[in-house]
């Protein structure tokens, strides 16, 4: 449903959940946010986000590279354990004994996430949802050997249906990865460019900065601390000039 995300060089919790409240109007049944702090750290609310706000207070969540999620379900039943981000710990039976991979939030529906589970089950993933969305999380890491651009791209060509996701890894705290297709999302240009926003919509960023690049069916984005890089379906860099920032008002 509502997606926020963040690469940045302060704690960025309070801008995720902040962009999540701007977003609570669209509806949601569940909302949850993760953020690297010595490895994969979330917190998941089946209430309002004001709870989520509370909970991230409580156990003084804070990070500066994140992302955040309200969620309308269409997979798996709106409890804590379905809500996003997702992460995946890699294959093997002991695989939540080691810490979390990959963190991942989506919008939209795989249509697809049986095939795929079944091909991630024996490769030896261990699903900790119902979700359809949970595939694209295990599907990365089993894609991935140091560069999770690389990983998205090859995942991505897997998938099925529509979404928008963000995602980041543990292995690389300051990078954050996006992509659409059926779903909306945007790249918001922060403040002396020294952070960088996804979003699912611009409002979610209001406050936070009104420089936004629209991204287009098949993008992807790769935000690294201080720069970003856009590609487009076939995976050619996009010029700066084919997708302009815009002021929104
Ligand atoms: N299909 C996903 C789920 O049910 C994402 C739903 C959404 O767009 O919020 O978890």
């Amino acid at each position: 449903c509502g997606i926020v995300g963040a690469v940045s060089n302060r704690n960025i919790v309070p801008v995720l959940v902040q962009g999540l409240a701007r977003l609570e109007y669209r509806g949601y049944d569940s909302c949850g946010v993760a953020v690297y702090a010595n490895g994969l750290q979330r917190a998941r609310s089946t209430a309002r986000v004001a709870e989520l706000a509370e909970q991230v207070n409580a156990s003084h969540l804070e990070g500066s590279t994140g992302i955040a999620h309200t969620r309308w379900a269409t997979h798996g039943a709106p409890l804590v354990h379905n809500a996003h981000p997702h992460f995946s710990h890699g294959p093997g039976a002991d695989a939540l004994n080691r810490p979390g991979r990959i963190a991942l939030v989506h919008n939209g529906i795989i249509e697809n996430h049986d095939q795929l589970r079944t091909l991630l089950q024996a490769k030896g993933y261990v699903f900790q949802s119902q979700t359809d969305t949970e595939v694209i999380a295990h599907l990365i890491d089993s894609r991935y050997d140091g560069d999770l651009f690389e990983a998205v791209k090859a995942a991505l060509e897997q998938l099925r249906g529509a979404y928008a996701i963000a995602v980041f890894c543990k292995d690389e705290p300051q990078r954050l990865v996006g992509a659409r297709a059926g779903s909306p999302l945007i790249l918001g240009v922060g403040r002396d460019s020294q952070e960088h926003f996804l979003a699912s919509d611009a409002m979610a960023l209001a406050g936070v900065t009104d420089q936004i690049v629209y991204l287009e069916e098949g993008d992807i984005v790769d935000i690294q601390l201080g720069k970003y890089w856009l590609f487009d379906r076939l995976g050619k860099p996009v010029a700066a000039a084919q997708r302009p920032i815009k002021t929104v008002h």
